[in-house]
């Protein structure tokens, strides 16, 4: 986790869904589902993603596990919020792919035997909130 990323809030990240939802070139970072939050497929391209900002407002605080959902979704579907100040956003990173210019939240889950990195697409501008 690099300290140097910006702090993007919920205006940066509009304008970043709005960028990605614009790109029409195919690139292999599209072939697995991440509408919703997933444990970043093997076939993923990782590599190709570049991180370019940060949603954690304060490294030494730890980050609240509150989640947002006043429309009833759940952490993983595809139509959940995007609330920069509520889990697991407020922990997250955000990046791009180099590739195809298609923006991507990332963070990781630790449990007690494993690491889980997840991922979800940043293209719908429409899910981004300011809570
Ligand atoms: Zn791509």
């Amino acid at each position: 986790m690099s300290a140097s990323l910006p702090l993007l809030d919920s205006n940066a990240l509009c304008a970043l869904a709005k960028r990605s939802a614009a790109v029409t070139a195919s690139c292999d970072c599209t072939q697995a589902v991440t509408a919703g939050w997933v444990s970043t497929p093997l076939s993923f391209p990782e590599h190709l993603l570049q991180d370019i900002g940060t949603l954690l407002a304060d490294p030494y605080d730890e980050p609240s596990f509150k989640e947002y959902h006043p429309a009833g979704t759940r952490y993983e579907s595809p139509e959940a919020p995007i609330a920069p100040q509520h889990f697991p956003y407020n922990r997250c990173q955000v990046a791009v792919c180099t590739h195809c210019g298609r923006h991507y939240l990332r963070y990781t889950e630790a449990g007690g035997y494993f690491v889980d990195r997840r991922l979800r697409a940043l293209y719908r501008a429409d899910l981004v909130v300011d809570a």
